[in-house]
């Protein structure tokens, strides 16, 4: 979401003329993006944010520019007095409008003419790549509703990008389709609660709906979503998934806890058995689909017993992969202002490696049933010489071949199968040249 927010204002300077750099200290003006979702991330943010300060020092008439949820939409007086050098500070999934006021009143900004008209004449939600990236990139995060009005009492997601917002249809279409003319195959729709989309508009279109007209952009290849929430996930959405070709079978799904009580302490708002019923209910309409969830080990007051209930829970369900974070409080949530952070650090690892183990295990499981069969591949690049692309579960597939083959479609026979990637050959793989015969001469006797 930070990528995609972060294109937007790039797509607003691209139209004032600036192209991108590869170093910040060759750049007239910086955009910081920042996460604040764990505190790892927020003392990054700050950190880069202090590596700036001698640069603006040295070279004042640069512009600096921070974002994202650092900055929140609560406003930013702390920030400002901590950070003076800051030229602006602006939201999560700004537009980049201060921005762009800032510069415009610039005395000293010199403007490609020709080619900034020829971009203010784009529709809304349309966006320009940066020049490193038109043409190259395969697969674009486009956000289509932004915020979240729940109030998951771990998260501070709510307080930094403030109430949920759908974008219009028709401004997500331009985007979608303005990605496709500059290269992209593949798109992934971001909301913090994507199956949400259109909730916030009376008789608004849902997330099926928006499906059905992203499906039928020309050019574009794939289409996934994430993340869901299990109690928006429809029938309808499960159906749009089964039957719209470009939709690829893949639903993220967090459960967090397999514990009832963990779950209405985290105030999520189902039960564990609801979430087995989804999952049921996933494989029945979209019987290929992967099934990803999120999981938080050590949540205030998590007993051991209470974790065997999320151990058990993703035993059973075997899904395919799960993305795993131990708790941790961040300032402001209910969970770090009304709990004790009371499991010790060593025990949330414990339960981390065994879960981590699990589904380690579990996902070779899954993979395995792959082997010999011929997957359909959309190729992004190439990793330590190999071509590496993904199925449409979303598996990670590797295989040799010497066509430049970034950004098409390759069906791939899978020969190995590990807990995390796929590999195998193309199926039109021409075969090898036999090896030169050697010719011994021949002595007669
Ligand atoms: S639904 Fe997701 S983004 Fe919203 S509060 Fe809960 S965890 Fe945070």
């Amino acid at each position: 979401m930070n990528y995609a927010d972060a294109r937007r204002v790039a797509t607003e300077l691209e139209k004032l003329g600036y192209k991108s750099t590869a170093r910040a200290e060759d750049a007239d003006v910086i955009v910081l993006e920042t996460c604040t979702v764990r505190q790892q991330s927020e003392d990054k943010a700050y950190g880069k944010l202090q590596n700036l300060r001698p640069l603006k020092e040295k070279h004042p008439d640069k512009t600096i520019a921070v974002m994202g949820c650092v900055v929140g939409v609560r406003g930013n007086e702390h920030l400002a007095k901590q950070f003076p050098f800051v030229d602006v500070f602006m939201e999560p999934s700004t537009d980049g409008k201060p921005l762009v006021s800032l510069l415009r009143q610039d005395d000293d900004l010199t403007l490609d003419l020709t080619e900034t008209t020829q971009r203010h004449a784009l529709m809304d939600g349309e966006v320009i790549l940066p020049a490193n990236e038109r043409g190259k990139l395969i697969s674009a995060p486009v956000s289509i509703v932004y915020g979240c009005s729940h109030a998951c009492t771990f998260c501070i997601i709510p307080q930094k990008r403030g109430i949920e917002r759908s974008r219009p249809v028709g401004e997500i279409a331009a985007e979608v389709r303005s990605l496709v003319a500059q290269g992209v195959k593949e798109v992934v729709l971001l909301g913090q609660i994507v199956d949400r989309y259109g909730y916030d508009v009376p008789d608004g279109p849902d997330l099926a709906d928006l499906l059905r007209v992203i499906n039928d952009i020309d050019g574009l290849q794939r289409i996934r979503f994430l993340t869901s929430h299990p109690n928006y996930m429809t029938d309808k959405i499960l159906h749009a998934v089964a039957d719209l070709p470009k939709v690829m079978p893949q639903i993220e799904v967090p459960i967090q806890a397999g514990n009832d009580e963990v779950l209405v302490n985290m105030k999520r708002g189902y039960t564990q058995a609801e979430y087995r019923d989804l999952v049921e209910r996933i494989h029945r309409i979209v019987p290929d689909a992967a099934v990803h969830c999120d999981i938080i080990v050590g949540f205030p007051g998590e007993t051991a017993a209470q974790f065997q209930d999320t151990y058990d829970v993703l035993a059973d369900l075997k899904l395919d992969k799960v993305h795993l974070a131990r708790y941790s409080p961040r300032p402001g949530t209910v969970s770090a202002r009304r709990m004790e952070d009371d499991v010790p650090d060593a025990e949330k690892r414990r339960r981390f490696h065994l879960i981590e183990d699990l589904q380690k295990e579990i996902s070779q499981e899954r993979n395995n049933r792959w082997l010999g069969e011929t997957v359909e591949v959309l190729v992004e690049d190439k990793h330590k010489g190999s071509w590496r692309g993904r199925s449409p579960q979303n598996k990670l597939v590797f295989f040799d071949d010497p066509r430049n083959l970034k950004g098409e479609l390759v069906q791939v026979k899978i020969e190995h199968a590990g807990p995390w990637s796929l590999s195998g050959t193309p199926a039109d793989a021409q075969p090898e040249p036999p090896a030169a015969i050697e010719t011994i001469p021949l002595t007669v006797l």
